[in-house]
């Protein structure tokens, strides 16, 4: 087991790895840019490192900082979260080649699952369902774009080869729109990931996504565990999700499971990751993307699972064998986490930094939050808008949505707009209570005034 592990990260998820660190009795380092001293990642710690000032491309993305923090402070592993370098090749390599354990998949299968046009191609050739599309990056002063749309058929969606974050993202309905959707697509992904290549997808029509949680070890062994639905999104950005899914039955998770392992024995993929899917409304499923990290979402298949997704990463990464077998998994009850932002959701959802009054968060039976916030702490403008995470478990669906609604009802966050308010509503929406939405579900039920 590793000595000394570096968070290369900060908020939430640095907490979330130090508790693991702390359990597994390894040391941790944090480290922290000018604006985050005060923030809980850093009072948690054995030990804090200033990496520069406030902006993230100076500190939190800064890669000669952070190797000279492990490097000072001895540490012998990077845990780089989710976010910032967690899914960026040459950083793997470079702690790699300064002797420090990077705690994710090698650098080869972050390449190979990087690349979402690469990607899909692997995944054909693995024989895991796709989406049908241009098989290649588009450009919109080619004509071919419109044979290759009529031929997959409107509506398509045109989407990054490096995206992230539901950015890059357009959809045209037919042959009028296509040439500048896919020309704003360029321009949005060239803003976001400095990369301004594109393609076209069959855009899935009223949706679930659907993805699955995988660990692997060393030696080649691959488990995948019960799914996460995550078709609450805003934006094609994840709001709510749960597991398991309301929409698909116990065959249809075996045969996408099996389909998650296969996807990540394609890259010889090593300790946590997830693969997602697309289901359409006929339970017909495709491969979407493979992100290579942990992710916001890992509670809800902690608590219904009883695994601790951190530490067998973690232990994963140190060498270990895989000790979680998928068929010996059992699933406790439903599981559901909201994603409380600091964005104010009556004006566009516009973020609302700023310094926390009074704080209250929900507790009672069956609630965990994880959180970096408390009372006094100043929210800065610089990073995400995630501030906490309400993670819900309860004996079924019906009982884990009221207590949802009834941990939302006790949040008091003073000075800060935040989305709980949005949650209560999705609580409450019948829609919702009924089980198995698709993504359009907040457009349709609960902003369509
Ligand atoms: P990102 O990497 O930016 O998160 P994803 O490829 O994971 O992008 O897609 C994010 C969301 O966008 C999906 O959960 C889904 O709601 C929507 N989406 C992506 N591809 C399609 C598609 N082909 N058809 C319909 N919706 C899609």
């Amino acid at each position: 087991m590793f000595k000394k592990i570096l968070i290369a990260n900060r908020g939430e998820i640095a907490c979330r790895i130090i508790r693991a660190c702390k359990e597994l009795g390894v040391k941790t380092v944090a480290v922290h840019s000018e604006a985050d001293k005060d923030c809980m990642h850093v009072k948690l710690a054995d030990q804090s490192i200033c990496i520069g000032p406030a902006s993230a491309s100076e500190s939190y993305l800064n890669i000669p900082s952070i190797i000279a923090a492990a490097e000072i402070s001895g540490a012998d592993a990077v845990h780089p979260g989710y976010g910032f370098l967690a899914e960026n090749t040459y950083f793997a390599e470079v702690c790699e080649a300064c002797g420090l354990k990077f705690i994710g998949p090698s650098k080869e299968s972050i390449e190979k699952m990087g690349d979402k046009i690469k990607a899909i191609e692997l995944m054909k050739k693995s024989g895991v369902p796709v989406v049908p599309g241009s098989d290649g990056p588009v450009n919109p002063d080619d004509s071919k774009i419109f044979q290759l749309a009529k031929k997959i058929g409107y509506p398509v969606i045109i989407k990054a080869t490096a995206g992230g974050g539901g950015k890059g993202m357009r959809i045209a309905k037919n042959d009028d729109e296509l040439k500048n959707a896919v020309t704003m697509a360029q321009t949005e992904a060239k803003a976001a990931f400095g990369n301004e290549e594109v393609y076209i997808e069959k855009y899935i029509e009223e949706p679930h996504h659907i993805e699955f949680q995988i660990l692997g070890d060393k030696f080649g062994n691959v488990a995948y565990l019960p799914e996460r639905d995550c078709s609450i999104q805003r934006r094609h950005q994840k709001l709510v999700e749960e597991s398991p899914s309301p929409f698909i039955n116990e065959k249809l998770r075996k045969i996408m499971g099996k389909a998650a392992r296969k996807a990540a024995m394609a890259v010889k993929y090593v300790t946590a990751g997830t693969v997602e899917f697309l289901v359409d409304k006929k339970g017909k499923f495709y491969f979407m993307e493979m992100n290579t990290r942990i992710q916001v979402e890992h509670p809800v298949t902690e608590i219904i699972t009883g695994i601790d997704l951190v530490k067998e990463q973690i232990k994963l990464a140190a060498g270990q064998r895989l000790s979680v077998h998928s068929d010996k998994i059992k699933i406790r009850g439903h599981a559901i986490e909201c994603r409380i932002n600091a964005e104010d959701p009556d004006k566009d959802f516009i973020p609302s930094p700023g310094v926390i009054g009074k704080l209250f968060l929900p507790g009672g039976p069956g609630i965990r939050i994880d959180s970096h916030v408390y009372s006094g702490y100043e929210i800065p403008p610089y990073y995400d808008s995630l501030i906490a995470k309400i993670i819900a478990l309860g004996a079924d669906r019906q009982e884990t949505v009221l207590r949802m609604a009834r941990a939302l009802g006790e949040v008091e966050i003073e000075n800060i707009k935040n989305t709980s308010s949005l949650h209560s509503k999705i609580m409450a929406n019948e829609a919702f209570q009924k089980g198995g939405v698709s993504t359009d579900f907040l457009q349709k039920h609960i902003f369509k005034d």
